[in-house]
């Protein structure tokens, strides 16, 4: 008798327990001994492979099943970019021929992955790049997770796990929150990428009732909030969102949030740097003991704006850091190859262009 084959299931979207037991009833139902769990799990995060044909300590047959019941959803790389400061843009073409791109970020030890939530992203705040392009559609769990998964795949030195994720890339992650809420735990998991709850950052915009989504996790995930502005009139000015989820309702969730939360803030020349503004901020910060993590603006996301000043940016820091508050003003990376983490858009390429480009398989 002809055995029906079951609609084919994307275990890179699941948890590793939801996709453990998955694979293990699967295996069961084919009478394969308990052994095989350990040998198929692993080719998901642990020890990545791109299609079940190359998990060769596998039965040939049984990869061919595994690959109908589960087939593995791969990228196509369509460009690969390194900076002269050693950041690297991978701009990535997704099944469905949409793309999104990924950062990677070497700094001494650490190596730091900035990764897409979403394609495009609809929140159109006035410096950001990502937001010009609108939102054209969320990323499922598996392929927030992929770009972690073709990263390891394609490291030649073995398979380095980035030390630590940002979700900083394209996109809003609190309004793709079931999707991030799973890659969170795939990235954490000692069963998936195994990287530290605290080497994971999730960076916001402030979605209100989403906050209390994230800030219910157990784990130590870290939060950064996009604040830009240390009032409502100035948010407004830079930000749509404000209307939606205003300064003062950010704030208020914030003080219930039982972590120690950033504040990013891109400063933008003769917008949001002057020092009036920073003992705004001062306000703000210091009664939660916010870090600030001072942005210089990319120029990339609005040819109308201008990156403060030198001097600006660092008497800034300076009345910061005299209210007590902990400020960073971060050095741009990537800048000649646009890789400025957050400000990430696909270079108008002409879609054919991008398909033509499209070599790797989509099982
Ligand atoms: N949507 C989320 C996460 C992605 S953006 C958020 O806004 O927080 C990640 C960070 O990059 C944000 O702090 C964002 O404000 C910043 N960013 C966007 N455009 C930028 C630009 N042109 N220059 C510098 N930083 C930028
Ligand atoms: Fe969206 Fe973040 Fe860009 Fe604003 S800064 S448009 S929220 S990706």
């Amino acid at each position: 008798m002809q055995r029906i084959a079951a609609p084919a299931i994307d275990l890179l979207s699941l948890t590793p327990a939801d996709a453990r037991a998955q694979v293990n009833e699967w295996l069961a139902a084919r009478g394969e001994p308990a052994y095989r769990l350990r040998q198929v799990l692993p080719r998901l995060w642990r020890r990545p492979v791109g299609s079940w044909e190359e998990a060769s300590d596998l039965p040939a047959a049984l990869r061919r099943e595994l690959a109908a019941a589960f087939p593995l959803g791969r990228f196509a790389l369509s460009a690969h970019q390194v900076s002269r400061d050693g950041t690297e843009k991978f701009l990535w073409t997704l099944a469905d021929g949409e793309a999104i791109e990924s950062v990677l970020i070497p700094e001494g030890k650490r190596r730091t992955l900035c990764i897409s939530s979403q394609v495009g992203c609809a929140l159109g705040c006035l410096f950001c790049a990502t937001g010009r392009m609108g939102f054209r559609r969320n990323l499922a769990a598996g392929e927030i997770v992929n770009q972690v998964r073709e990263l390891v795949m394609r490291d030649e030195g073995g398979g380095a796990v980035p030390t630590n994720v940002v979700f900083m890339g394209m996109g809003e992650p609190l309004l793709n929150w079931p999707a991030v809420d799973a890659a969170l735990t795939i990235l954490n998991d000692s069963a998936g990428f195994a990287i530290g709850a605290r080497h994971i950052t999730v960076s916001t915009v402030g979605i209100v009732p989403n906050l209390a989504l994230l800030a219910q996790r157990q784990e130590q995930f870290r939060l950064a909030v996009s604040l830009h502005a240390p009032s409502p009139e100035l948010r407004l000015a830079l930000m749509p969102i404000e209307k939606k989820y205003p300064l003062g309702g950010v704030l208020a969730a914030l003080a219930q949030f039982r972590r120690r939360v950033t504040f990013e803030y891109v400063l933008i020349g003769g917008r949001n740097d002057s020092p009036e503004l920073a003992e705004r901020l001062a306000d703000l910060a210091a009664p939660l003991g916010a870090l600030v993590n001072l942005l210089p603006l990319h120029p990339g996301g609005a040819p109308d704006l201008t990156p403060s000043s030198r001097a600006a940016s660092l008497a800034f820091e300076r009345r910061l850091k005299r209210r007590g508050v902990a400020a960073v003003l971060r050095r741009s990376r990537g800048l000649d190859i646009s890789a400025a983490c957050g400000q990430l858009r696909v270079e108008l390429e002409p879609r054919s262009k991008v398909r033509s480009q499209e070599h790797a398989h989509v099982e």
